[in-house]
């Protein structure tokens, strides 16, 4: 399947790895916990998240009296699975109308993400429009456009430099109009100025508020897969500006480095909630850790 397919870099980094070395291991010694660790690490897992699999490995392998390294693989498995909290996620609305706000920095898959994510919500029977708030590069506002008619749904407009709260705020009154559930707002990601990043997004945030204090709101941050540990980096600049409640991570078929998304729900108090495995309409994936180990091993 999709999910499959988009992980065989990280797969042939890790899996293969991992397997190979437990087949030739002998006995579960320090050796072994060691060459695991920098296997982690090589995949990006990050260093604290990978002390805590290897600590919790160790530990589960002396509770199970574990001996023969052939089973070493499920533990890992499952240990993996529950550091990325174990429960399949979803971004359905809790109650609709619903406005959710996606931030990120230009290139991560934004644009994209936004599109393929407008499309699911569309195929689970919602009436979903977008609103082009990141007025800062008319490239964006075009290729917002773009998607949003793959998808087959509303683009709310203004012209390149308008203000983002105006877009947000006619946004909302179309999104009344014709009884839209999810109201997708892009919006600008320079975060080399995060002081204006910040009143942007508070700004469009008490349009919000006031015009549509009934809406389901949700903040997800879009990261880029590919960049590896510096994602977890960017998210945590990002936390500190905007109320995030969970991460789109983009571009894992492009990354040998798929671990990170172990580090980034590990390290971030935040959940990935979708994952990208592809250019297509259909390539962005809710998350769910044990499909996604199981893709993995
Ligand atoms: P934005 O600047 O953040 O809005 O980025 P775009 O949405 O324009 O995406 C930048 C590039 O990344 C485009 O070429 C996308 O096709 C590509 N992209 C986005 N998501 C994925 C993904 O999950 N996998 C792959 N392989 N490419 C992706």
């Amino acid at each position: 399947d999709k999910l499959k397919e988009g992980l065989t870099k990280t797969r042939n980094n890790i899996t293969e790895k991992v397997e190979q070395l437990l087949s030739l291991t002998k006995t579960i010694d320090d050796e072994l916990y060691e060459e695991l660790e920098e296997i982690l690490i090589m995949a990006d897992v990050g260093v604290n998240t990978t002390n805590k699999i290897i600590d919790l490995l160790r530990k589960r392998i002396k509770e199970k009296k574990v001996s023969d390294a052939g089973q070493v693989k499920e533990h890992l498995k499952d240990i993996l699975s529950e550091i990325m909290g174990g429960n399949a996620q979803n971004v359905l609305p809790e109650s609709t109308p619903a406005v959710y706000m996606i931030v990120g920095v230009n290139g991560v898959g934004k644009t994209t993400s936004i599109g393929k994510m407008a499309n699911y919500l569309k195929g689970k029977g919602y009436r979903i429009m977008l609103a082009a708030g990141d007025t800062f590069r008319a490239a964006a506002i075009d290729q917002l456009e773009v998607w949003g008619n793959r998808a087959g749904v509303d683009v709310i407009k203004h012209k390149e430099g308008a203000d983002p709260a105006a877009v947000i705020y006619d946004a909302i009154q179309s999104a009344k109009a014709r009884h839209v559930d999810v109201l997708i707002c892009d919006t600008a990601g320079r975060l080399h100025n995060k002081k204006n990043l910040m009143e942007e997004l508070r700004k469009i945030n008490r349009v919000v508020e006031r015009e549509y204090p009934e809406a389901y709101k949700q903040t997800f941050l879009v990261l880029d897969a590919t960049t590896g540990q510096n994602a977890l980096i960017q998210a945590k600049q990002f936390i500190g500006v905007a109320s995030v409640n969970g991460i789109i991570l983009t571009k894992l078929d492009g990354t040998a480095k798929g671990g990170v998304v172990v580090a980034i729900n590990d390290e971030l108090s935040i959940p990935v909630k979708m994952i990208g495995v592809g250019e297509g309409m259909e390539d962005l994936q809710e998350f769910d850790p044990k499909a996604f180990v199981d893709a993995l091993f």
